[in-house]
């Protein structure tokens, strides 16, 4: 049997002791068995820490378990892991050669292409992670104003470099000292904010809609967007957006395109590639000369397969209408969930775009609740997260619709359960 034929069998004892065996490993050789966002902290911990394999829109852990992946990596999977179109270019590539002294022919043609998809792009530069190009627009935009100050929504997350870094230990002032600060479709903060950077204000950086990890998400109201242009039109700053993680999962062109706002900079990573290691910063003209001035660079920043991999994930795009696809799955699952927690009896959020969901219960502030359900929903082959938005894949079909929805169910009864006080 396959791994694609082995069903996702609901049981309350799945087997762990791969996992658990690593972990141990792990503790003694990772400082804290593990960082950042995938750090086991953050999850309940009766998720697997260690992924062995993934096809389609299902994923395996090290024990065997199967699950259906409303997680995709955090963002960067959108056709579903393995996609034979994407891999055939991947190997193509990978065949030619990958990490050389130079770029590949490919670099040019993943640049051109990008131009071509997105509107506000009149070229590209290429990085490897989300953060490498979250700081570059910035170092972008003071090159090309000559001037310090970028505004960020409180509490938006933008990367993991000393500037953006969520938590504190290990930055200093000065990191954050060019920072000002916002707050998401409040206009007047921003102006306020933008007042008191005065001259030295050289950006404005935002995310699509606010996607802030363990809140309710928030789409942009276009009055706010459309009112950051003007305010960075006014002022000369640089209008940044930072389409990490929704690029490519909304609107095949940037996030902002239906809303009918266009930045000067954008930031991208994570599906651009179909989970290789690949980053780009897109931009118009006015900021070229920033752009030629800066020195950012990586040593891996030129590899080719990611590259290839792009484009061959940026046709699959188009040639499967896979955004559509994605939000028809997404305003399925919504239903579904919605329905379950009506009839559950359960006060519920669910926000953000059908592709990019997210669910809070009703008062529960310290995320108890969320656990529950998540972990329950994960011991019925739905992996999904219970404080980070959770990702839709065009590789779900109506088959893992339904596993997740028979999964979620039981994740309902049990949270209804810690509610009533009984064990479940
Ligand atoms: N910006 C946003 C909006 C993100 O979601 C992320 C990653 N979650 C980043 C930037 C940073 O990307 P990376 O982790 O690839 O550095």
């Amino acid at each position: 049997m396959t791994e694609q034929q082995v069903p996702a069998a609901v049981s309350d004892d799945r087997p762990r002791s791969a996992d658990s065996r690593l972990r141990q490993r792990a503790r003694a050789v990772i400082p804290g068995g593990m960082y950042g966002h995938q750090a086991a902290g953050p999850l309940p911990p009766e998720y697997p820490q260690f992924l062995r394999s993934g096809r389609g829109a299902r994923l395996w852990d090290v024990d065997g378990n199967e699950y259906v992946d409303l997680m995709c990596s955090y963002g960067p999977v959108v056709l579903g892991h393995q996609h034979p179109v994407v891999e055939a270019a991947a190997a193509a590539q990978a065949a030619l050669g990958d990490c050389q002294n130079g770029p590949a022919p490919v670099m040019v043609e993943l640049a051109e292409l990008l131009v071509r998809t997105v509107r506000h792009a009149d070229w590209a530069m290429l990085a490897k992670n989300g953060t490498d190009a979250t700081t570059t627009c910035c170092t972008i935009a003071r090159a090309q104003t000559g001037r310090r100050k970028i505004l960020v929504a409180t509490g938006a997350y933008h990367g993991s470099a000393p500037w953006c870094t969520p938590r504190p230990a290990g930055t200093t002032e000065a990191d954050h000292v060019n920072l000002g600060y916002y707050t998401y479709n409040d206009l007047a903060s921003a102006q306020q904010a933008a007042a008191e950077a005065g001259e030295d204000l050289a950006g404005i950086l935002v995310s699509p809609f606010r996607h802030d990890a363990g809140y309710d998400q928030e789409l942009v109201d276009p009055a706010f967007a459309r009112g950051l242009r003007e305010l960075c039109d006014a002022t000369g700053a640089a209008l940044i957006l930072d389409d990490v993680r929704c690029g490519f999962r909304l609107h095949l062109g940037s996030s902002w395109e239906p809303v009918g706002v266009d930045p000067d900079l954008s930031a991208w990573s994570k599906a651009i590639a179909n989970g290789r290691a690949l980053a780009a910063v897109l931009g118009r003209d006015a900021f070229r000369d920033g752009a030629r001035n800066v020195y950012v660079t990586g040593s891996f920043w030129f590899a080719a397969v990611p590259m290839a991999a792009a484009v061959a994930t940026i046709g699959a795009l188009r040639d499967e209408d896979a955004i559509a696809g994605m939000d028809r799955m997404g305003t399925a699952l919504r239903e579904g969930i919605v329905a379950q927690a009506q009839a559950w009896d359960l006060p519920v959020s669910y926000t953000g775009p059908p592709a990019m969901p997210y669910l809070t219960f009703d008062g529960d502030t310290d995320h108890e609740l969320a656990s529950v359900f998540a972990a329950r929903a994960m011991r019925g082959g739905a992996y999904l997260h219970p404080r980070h938005n959770w990702f839709v894949s065009a590789a779900m079909t109506g088959t893992d619709l339904a596993l997740v929805l028979e999964a979620t169910d039981q994740a309902f009864a049990a949270v209804r359960k810690r509610l009533s006080r009984l064990s479940i």
